[in-house]
């Protein structure tokens, strides 16, 4: 079910016939997932369905990566304000 989500929120989709749902089965080790299109029926292990759909993929991580950079810069300017307000605590002891 979270693999499902997963899959959706990437906006895979299948090459062959353009569908986004599938069904997603773990494999016996868990480490490789077969994905199945629910509409065609095209398998493929979740990699390939990754590299597939690489377009849309990339698009998606461009979009993650400003979000993840805005909130590290955040988060090191809070971090830096923490830092410079503890040595003045320190200084000014
Ligand atoms: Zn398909």
């Amino acid at each position: 079910m979270k693999e499902d989500k997963y899959l959706r929120e990437i906006e895979i989709v299948c090459p062959v016939c353009g569908s986004s749902s599938f069904e997603v089965n773990a494999a016996v080790d868990g480490l490789v997932e077969m994905t199945k299109c629910a509409s065609c029926g095209r398998e493929a292990t979740k990699d390939e369905l990754l590299r597939d759909s690489s377009e849309n993929v990339a698009e998606h991580v461009k979009e993650m990566g400003s979000e993840i950079l805005k909130d590290t810069v955040a988060e090191m300017r809070a971090s830096m304000r923490k830092a410079l307000s503890g040595s003045k605590y320190i200084k000014f002891r």
